[in-house]
């Protein structure tokens, strides 16, 4: 079999690599009419994927994109993408949709005149297993000032700031609060804290993707009887914690390690969670 870095889906077919798609009258290119959404493979297991792509198909519709295709659909070509790597190679799948053409004057993408994209980027990522992270003087959005209900790739600028503001201070990854100074998340991924044996994270209120990896975990944790409670959490509040874990579809369930001053170590009530994922994850493949 042919065996290539990385395959994009476009187009009605699959390429081999990067496939350079926008123009200067895109407007995904001009306004940053773009959606996507992060799945990951490993050994035989995609998890969560149905869940991916219908959240890409409502992060196209949040952005006033038209959804071009059934989520179950992308699902499927996604798998099919899959089976181009060699077999148990750890993936990143990411699908997007894009507006072109059309709204090259308007800065809505104008539904008679714009045609729809989808395209789907897949390449080889290794597993991580833990970051330090630092509260970052950048915020969240809420949902009034930025289209903060789709995983639009123009909210990222916000949180590549804040990560180069953070590696620029020796960190891997940034804390970022909302506009009321509540933790919301990192700039990546969901978080969580643990005191006492009990689970804590930041209520969604907007300010945050509240992520797929994070409400899986929140089930499953519930589901082995420990506590979790969604609420709002200041900085004092991690920086007192015993445990602060990481939820996301990247690297999954891993520890925070460090947050700007205070060191954790990986602890039992996040190798829990880490673990019940992974059987959720090999027990739905
Ligand atoms: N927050 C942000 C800003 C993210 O980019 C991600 C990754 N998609 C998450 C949270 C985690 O969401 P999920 O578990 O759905 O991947």
């Amino acid at each position: 079999a042919e065996h290539s870095k990385t395959w994009t889906y476009v187009d009605g077919d699959w390429h081999a690599g990067n496939v350079p798609l926008l123009g200067p009258r895109s407007h995904a290119f001009w306004q940053g009419s773009s959606v996507f959404d992060g799945a990951r493979a490993f050994e035989g297991v995609m998890p969560d994927i149905a869940l991916h792509c219908e959240r890409v198909n409502r992060s196209a519709a949040a952005l006033l994109l038209e959804p071009t295709m059934a989520p179950g659909t992308i699902a499927e070509l996604a798998r099919e993408g899959v089976a181009k790597f060699e077999p148990g190679t750890a993936l990143y799948i990411r699908p997007m949709y894009w507006a072109e053409e059309g709204g090259y004057m308007g800065v809505p993408p104008l539904k008679e005149s714009t045609r729809f994209c989808l395209s789907i980027y897949e390449t080889p990522m290794p597993p991580v297993t833990g970051f330090t992270a630092t509260f970052s003087p950048f915020r969240r959005p809420s949902l009034e000032v930025a289209p903060t209900n789709a995983k639009a790739g123009c909210l990222y600028p916000n949180s590549g700031r804040a990560i180069m503001e953070a590696k620029a201070r020796g960190f891997d990854n940034a804390i970022m609060c909302d506009m009321l100074g509540n933790v919301a998340e990192t700039a990546t991924s969901n978080i969580f804290l643990v005191k006492d044996g009990r689970v804590a994270t930041p209520v969604p209120n907007g300010s945050f993707l509240s992520g797929i990896t994070r409400a899986r975990v929140i089930g499953l944790l519930r589901e082995a009887g420990v506590e979790v409670t969604e609420t709002r959490l200041m900085p004092s509040d991690f920086l007192e914690a015993d445990e602060v874990f990481s939820t996301g579809n990247y690297a999954k369930v891993v520890p925070v390690t460090r947050i700007d001053g205070r060191d954790f170590q990986p602890g039992p009530v996040m190798a829990r969670a880490r673990d019940l994922y992974w059987e959720f994850a090999h027990g739905s493949a």
